[in-house]
């Protein structure tokens, strides 16, 4: 600390040191200061202290303070700063303002930005003829482009970024040293003379140059080729999404009959959503969410009349789309001027393929050509997708452009710990203080890339964010991948039940002390009583749960298959209930094993209704994906129709049971329309809900109800609690910043088990 100066020569004169926390590093926050700086006449200096900016400012008194509201007022937009200490200071009498290089020894404050897309000004660039970026598909400035996806190391300077292997061309190191310039220490900073450059390979000859190469991969889609297209954070696999067939040889190729595809749109009109607009119906909200800058694939409602294969999301009625999300895709579908499928290059559920290398060999089966560029790709990040549900934009996936995603907790850790997620679409989480970062989608954790990917991560945020855990949180089940990792790190382990973690995971969002009645709906997750849970109501708060209510439990024969073979489900019901159900006939001993209850682990999981309600309906008895059965169904249930509720039963543990039982002759009378039975199934499984929770508040009292688990990822149920909710005067929840499915497991991890080793610091410094 400077003692402050006796020798002042002009008394009016004071000094300020604002230090600022937030969105402040890798977004031009710095040039962003120095010209306000200079523009209001101010002296003094700005660093870089590894995640935060220090500003030492000295000039009179009210203009200091015009100056610090500026800094908030008028920060560049994709900067979130905010003044987490002010204070007078001796002056330095310094005779201008400069800006100081990074502090690399400061304490560690971290914030990572995450990738975004081509900012207008980029935009415009690209698409002036006399620009001498015309054109040039990694163009990006302080305001846009790549960040999380190429930071080797902090502090994010160029030479710890992939950017390190492209010195600057005396142009843009003119630029990039220009404090005035928008691309002032923009990090990835490149033209075609300096920058990154793409190669368009196929049956082994190779296309270099931008332009060249970009116009060979457009010719190859045009007729019907399929090609891995290297992006942001990983590879996708791209067809003509007019192309019946070339999107068929994609689901043949990779095995992949059935789950949907996204779409890569272009980008068109004055607000860039006129294409978007020619294949679905957007609502206000969803087309803010497709513009955002993270350029996210939203899920939206798929027109009739839309100029797209059927065969690109079968049997479902919304559809995936995304706007270009860098300055390649935005040029390579200016050039194709259509559609076109763009799917992650991986192995089935194995995070996306970042490395040429490896593409050229795990993918040489499946495309016909590929896009690569050599830029290097330093950690995975897979696109974020959002649905819209009750009003919000809902992730039910987390990745590019927000990855990493950095929350505060509501209370402060003691320790560091590391929350390692579930086995499906597995996230982790890394806490300290008051701070959580939450990682990418990793993938599911069955297969050794995944485990890979998902020790890299974990050794990556403890770098990045230079925090080293202490403890790691795992799902109780200990057949779980990420749970055998963590008995062998010889780290103490605190294992967290899987309903308890979701119920948890409310808390980020919604803290506060009032009790919460979260409903956890999903497929099946380890219980507290070790059998399968997945349709349970918990009254309490973290670290206090306690089950209320529950569905009628079943038994599922063959246990793990019933995740892809919903006739298990429908079969377990049907039996349970004493009714007939006849098995595939090489499933013909199946029935036999059930009487004995040979592997069929018993569940209440919600999940597994659903699968069962769509083998019941006739819609689908074997899924080629997880998740299929109830998303044909829902896709189905758009009739209106009176809700009945389920017949609820306080059992022998005081929990208010549901029966299924009457579902069963409803799904199967073929007299009815599919669609009014998919929708009569979706109105009294909410009915049924709400109806339980209006029996525990006369137990309980008020609570907030919490809906959390993969079975509100479907907007027809989560719509329709919400609307009946309201009718009751009930408050509902549900996540908006992180999934609702078990890519949010990792933050409920954390907090659960903070609440239940009372690893919170009660007086937070
Ligand atoms: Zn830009
Ligand atoms: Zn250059």
């Amino acid at each position: 600390m400077t003692k402050p100066s006796s020798s002042v020569s002009n008394p009016s004169i004071v000094a300020q040191r604002i230090t600022l926390t937030g969105k402040v590093q890798g977004v031009g926050f710095r040039p962003f200061v120095y010209r306000l700086a200079k523009q209001l006449g101010i002296r003094g200096w700005v660093q870089n202290l590894r995640g935060r900016v220090l500003v030492h400012a000295e000039a009179p008194a009210d203009q200091l303070e015009g100056f610090a509201r500026s800094l908030i007022e008028q920060a560049p937009t994709i900067a979130q700063p905010e003044i987490c200490h002010q204070e007078a200071h001796g002056l330095e009498s310094i005779p201008e303002f400069v800006i100081r290089d990074s502090d690399q020894d400061a304490e560690a404050d971290i914030h990572i930005p995450p990738d975004f897309f081509t900012c207008p000004d980029c935009l415009r660039e690209m698409d002036d003829p006399q620009d001498r970026r015309h054109g040039y598909p990694f163009i990006n400035c302080t305001q846009c482009g790549p960040r999380y996806t190429l930071i080797r190391t902090l502090p994010y300077d160029r030479p710890n970024t992939s950017m390190a292997d492209f010195p600057l061309c005396p142009d843009c190191l003119a630029e990039y040293e220009d404090p005035m310039n928008r691309r002032f220490h923009a990090e990835p900073v490149a033209c075609r003379v300096c920058g990154p450059a793409l190669s368009y390979v196929a049956a082994y000859q190779a296309i270099e140059g931008n332009e060249s190469a970009m116009e060979a991969a457009v010719e190859a889609l045009r007729i019907g080729r399929i090609l891995a297209i290297k992006g942001v954070g990983g590879y996708h696999l791209v067809c003509d999404a007019r192309n019946e067939a070339a999107v068929q040889k994609l689901r043949d190729r990779k095995q992949r009959p059935d789950k949907p595809l996204a779409v890569l749109v272009p980008a068109m009109g004055d607000d860039e959503l006129d294409a978007v607009r020619g294949i679905a119906t957007i609502s206000p909200a969803e087309a803010e969410c497709l513009r955002a800058p993270s350029r996210s694939i939203v899920l939206v409602t798929r027109r009739d009349d839309a100029d797209l294969a059927a065969g690109i999301a079968p049997g479902l009625g919304q559809l995936g789309v995304f706007l270009p999300y860098s300055p390649l895709h935005h040029r390579l579908l200016q050039l194709f001027d259509g559609p076109l499928v763009a799917t992650s290059a991986n192995i089935s559920g194995e995070p996306v393929l970042t490395d040429n290398q490896a593409v050229d060999r795990r993918l040489a089966q499946v495309t016909d050509g590929t896009l690569h560029h050599n830029r290097e790709i330093v950690r995975p990040a897979d696109d974020s997708v959002f649905r819209l549900i009750a009003g919000k934009a809902r992730p039910l996936r987390l990745g590019r452009g927000f990855a990493p995603i950095e929350q505060s907790l509501p209370f402060s850790l003691k320790t560091p710990l590391l929350a390692v997620g579930g086995q499906m679409k597995n996230t982790v989480a890394l806490a300290w203080e008051n701070r959580v970062v939450i990682s990418p989608h990793i993938g599911d954790l069955d297969s050794p890339r995944s485990l890979e990917v998902f020790k890299n991560t974990i050794n990556d945020l403890q770098e990045l964010y230079q925090v080293k855990y202490d403890s790691i949180v795992t799902d109780a089940h200990h057949g779980y991948a990420a749970h055998r990792w963590a008995q062998q790190t010889g780290r103490p382990v605190v294992p967290v039940f899987h309903h308890h973690a979701h119920a948890a995971s409310l808390g980020l969002e919604y803290p506060g002390d009032e009790p919460w009645l979260v409903f956890t709906w999903d497929g099946v997750g380890y219980g507290a009583d070790g059998h399968l849970w997945g349709g349970e109501a918990l009254y309490g708060k973290a670290g206090n749960w306690q089950r209320v209510a529950s569905f009628r439990p079943f038994s599922i024969p063959g246990g793990d298959r019933a995740g892809r073979e919903p006739w298990r489900s429908a079969a377990a019901l049907c039996w349970e209930a004493g009714l007939p159900y006849s098995a595939p006939a090489e499933d013909e001993l199946v029935h036999a094993a059930w009487e004995k209850r040979i592997n069929c682990p018993t569940t209440t999981a919600v999940g597994r209704l659903f699968d069962a309600a769509a083998d019941l309906t006739g819609l689908v008895g074997k899924a080629s994906f997880e998740g299929q059965g109830p998303m044909l169904l829902e896709a189905q249930a758009n009739t209106p129709c009176v809700a009945n509720t389920l017949p609820l039963v306080k059992n022998a543990e005081g929990l208010f049971e549901a029966d299924w039982s009457p579902l069963i002759p409803m799904l199967r009378d073929e007299g009815a329309s599919l669609n009014d039975r998919a929708s009569q199934f979706h109105a009294t499984m909410a009915a049924t809900l709400v109806q339980q929770a209006l029996m525990i508040r006369d137990i309980h009292g008020a609570f907030r109800i919490g809906l959390s688990g993969g079975v509100f990822q479907n907007k027809r149920l989560s719509e329709q609690v919400f609307e009946l909710c309201a009718r009751e005067g009930l408050e509902v929840y549900m996540p908006e910043v992180i999934p609702c499915n078990d890519g949010g497991l990792c933050v409920g991890q954390i907090i659960e088990a903070a609440a239940l080793h009372n690893d919170i610091n009660n007086n937070p410094k």
